[in-house]
């Protein structure tokens, strides 16, 4: 399989994450998540953890200079060995001067951004979809209360862990400024990468293999 560089964008609780997890089992491709970079930096307590700790609880976004340093710690981290699918951006970029940032980082790698695939969601989904949200914290299998729980509760199916995690800002307040964020500053990208013939639209409200199915046909696109 051609190896694929792609960026997944769209609100908080549009299901990148469940689709990044599920290109990296299908495809070998390796998810960079600058919101589980930051969330391992928090819990880490280093200097920078306990500085964007209180800004991500709350819903707003750190700073720019922060997310492109992590991102660019990644792309220089080296060969990414055999059955490397490419890296899925979720999460990232979320405003222009990250975007402009990002393709710079890859000019420079000599690496290419095969698509931007943006998931359509309508605003009351995910009010629903958040606050129902959790995740294992051992493999990152993603659940939710009402349409995909764990099979025993508080056992994770995939890996057996009962060590399941809801995020602070996973609340209705935090969801309001996650989200008007999001039309602030995130969705001038949809407009960004179309005029660079880079943007393909996915239904993210349908079941989720029939999203998966949408993804891997973008995917397979030369
Ligand atoms: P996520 O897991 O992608 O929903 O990100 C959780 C939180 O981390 C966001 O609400 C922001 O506070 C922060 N964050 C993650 N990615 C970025 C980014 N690219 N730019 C700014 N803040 C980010």
């Amino acid at each position: 399989m051609a190896v694929r560089h792609i960026i997944l964008l769209g609100p908080p609780g549009a299901g990148k994450g469940t689709q990044a997890k599920r290109l990296e089992e299908a495809r070998g491709m390796v998810q960079l998540s600058t919101g589980d970079m930051l969330r391992d930096a928090k819990s880490s307590g280093t200097e920078m953890g306990r500085r964007v700790a209180e800004i991500m609880d709350k819903g707003q976004l750190v700073t720019d200079e922060i997310v492109i340093g992590l991102i660019e710690e990644k792309l220089n981290g080296g060969g990414q060995g055999n059955g490397f699918g490419g890296f899925i951006f979720d999460g990232f970029p979320r405003t222009l001067p990250q975007a402009d940032a990002l393709g710079a980082l890859m000019e420079r790698k000599g690496q290419k951004l095969h698509s931007v695939i943006e998931m359509q969601v309508d605003d009351a989904a995910l009010v629903a979809r958040i606050t129902g949200r959790y995740t294992c914290g051992n493999c990152g299998a993603v659940y939710h209360d009402v349409t995909r729980p764990t099979k025993v509760p508080g056992t994770c199916d995939v890996c057996g862990s009962t060590d399941m995690r809801r995020r602070a800002d996973d609340t209705e307040e935090a969801l309001k400024t996650r989200l008007m964020e999001y039309y602030k500053k995130t969705s001038p990208l949809i407009g960004y990468y179309w005029a660079k013939g880079k943007l393909a639209s996915v239904d993210g409200l349908a079941e989720m293999d029939a999203v998966a199915g949408a993804i891997a046909k973008v995917l397979d696109k030369d």
